[in-house]
């Protein structure tokens, strides 16, 4: 069998898009493919890891298997944020509950009674009473004392062993440190010259973050979005504003269940995914999803339901960090989570639609083109069509469609390159490159027959087409067809 029709044909039944993250054990040209052969939709260069030549190394290597295969992968580049960490530290070094414990600021090896942290304002943000999470939160201490400059007195509350490098966070502290740390900014600024699609900002406390990044990037001429982190409480507390400010929203359980009692993550996830849903933006569920699988074959039984309630909550895609960085099985891992999908994709429930159509923070502008995209997924629901077709240069009707989360599959034509790869995010999308844009009866008799030569659509199958009339003015969609192939 033709292989590109064999990836496709699985890439056309899967409404989930899976973001795989590229490490040591998937950069390789054979593996790469592999994850995509199998469903990978997005891949995440993690900068908290690699260098940049070895991130620039993926982004071409992708790019190959895309050219060979047809595929649109995205890019996601993940930027570190203000993580903050402590030091090397002595081999063995255990950490008793109620002892003291002293964090310094600088650098040194640390031992059983001190850390080193090389946050320079550690000691002028934290307060005594507040918490300080080490290693994603497996240990705990409570501060007693700082100087104000450079040392802070802690008591241990959970003891245990603290090995070099490991995380530090603090929920209940205010961190002076901006979301885009200096690494973070020539991270981004080399992330832009790879042309990626979308980049994750860490760590978010507020709208003005991603205001803030949005200027970065416009400035850099980039056409590239934003996937918002939420990982700490002040998000948590500000998702409104920060859903509408941003493209996209990650959930970042690994620092969220740290940042926030960890029983609180899967309600959070639930309003998230609502909450992006009512805006027409995508949403990522992240992290441990598939954790047992960076050593063990096959997932636990409670990985895979987790897997499963994230398809059910209505998640646009789901997310795997270390089993496919670092992990024994990167390709096992990617069948194994694209079966989960598509098993859930058999169920009605995943297809629900918003009440009443109206999106949130909808633009005056735009309520005729949020109208067309409401009524297309009526039209669809109603006469079973088994594709929705939009003509769209910005993207704004595919994320509308999918937000609706139509049972039809939806397909995007546009004359917009840049928007190809950031459609690979999207519920339930596939984007093509279209520019023959000659009048709007012979596009979609262009397009219809385009689709039943990929086989997205079979004889005697309905479509429903978003379009603009007239079609060279590519303004707002004003006109809803059906078509029967
Ligand atoms: P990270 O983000 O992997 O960059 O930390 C995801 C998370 O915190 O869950
Ligand atoms: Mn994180």
């Amino acid at each position: 069998m033709n292989p590109r029709k064999n990836t496709n044909s699985i890439m056309t039944r899967k409404f989930t898009k899976i973001i795989a993250t590229v490490g040591p054990a998937s950069a390789s040209p054979e593996v790469l493919e592999a994850m995509i052969k199998e469903g990978v939709n997005v891949i995440r260069l993690n900068f908290s890891h690699g260098d940049h030549a070895t991130h620039e190394t993926t982004v071409q290597r992708v790019r190959a298997v895309d050219a060979k295969l047809g595929t649109h992968t995205a890019f996601l580049a993940d930027m570190q944020g203000p993580k903050l960490r402590v030091g090397p530290m002595a081999e063995g070094s255990l950490l008793k509950a109620g002892e003291p414990f002293t964090i310094r600021v600088g650098q040194g090896e640390g031992n059983a009674n001190e850390a080193w942290t090389r946050y320079a304002h550690f000691a002028e943000d934290v307060k005594p009473g507040e918490p300080v999470l080490l290693d994603d939160g497996k240990l705990r201490l409570e501060v007693t004392d700082t100087n104000g400059k450079d040392t802070v007195q802690c008591k241990v509350v959970h003891g245990g062993i603290l090995s070099s490098r490991k995380g530090l966070n603090l929920p209940s502290t205010d961190i002076s440190l901006p979301s885009l740390t200096d690494k973070d900014r020539e991270d981004l600024a080399f992330a832009l010259t790879l042309g990626v699609d979308w980049v994750g900002l860490s760590f978010v406390r507020s709208a003005a973050d991603v205001v803030d990044l949005r200027e970065r990037i416009e400035a850099a001429d980039s056409h590239a979005r934003i996937v918002a982190k939420v990982e700490k409480p002040e998000a948590v507390a500000d998702l409104e504003g920060i859903v509408d400010a941003t493209d996209a929203v990650m959930i970042a359980r690994g620092d969220l269940g740290v940042e926030v009692p960890m029983q609180q993550v899967p309600m959070i996830q639930k309003r998230i995914i609502g909450l992006c849903q009512r805006h027409g933006k995508p949403v990522i569920v992240a992290t441990q999803m598939m954790e047992s699988m960076i050593e063990s074959i096959a997932p636990t039984r409670a990985e895979v339901t987790d897997v499963a309630n994230a398809v059910l909550d209505g998640a646009d895609a789901v997310m795997l960090s270390g089993e496919t960085s670092v992990g024994a099985h990167p390709v096992e891992v990617i069948k194994a989570m694209r079966d989960i999908v598509m098993e859930i994709e058999k169920e009605p429930h995943i297809f629900h639609r918003s009440a009443d159509g109206r999106f949130e923070g909808e633009q005056p502008d735009r309520f005729v083109t949020d109208a067309i995209c409401y009524n297309a997924c009526d039209l669809a629901e109603r006469v079973k069509a088994s594709a929705i077709v939009t003509m769209t240069f910005s993207g704004y009707t595919a994320y509308k469609v999918a937000s609706q989360r139509p049972r039809a599959f939806i397909y995007v034509f546009t004359g917009n390159k840049a928007i190809l790869g950031q459609l690979a995010l999207c519920w339930g999308v596939e984007a093509f490159h279209y520019d023959r844009m000659i009048s709007t009866d012979h596009t979609i008799s262009d397009v219809k027959s385009l689709l039943r030569r990929e086989e997205k659509v079979g004889d005697g199958d309905y479509i429903i087409h978003v379009a603009s009339m007239p079609i060279a003015e590519a303004g707002m969609s004003n006109m809803l067809k059906i078509s029967r192939v």
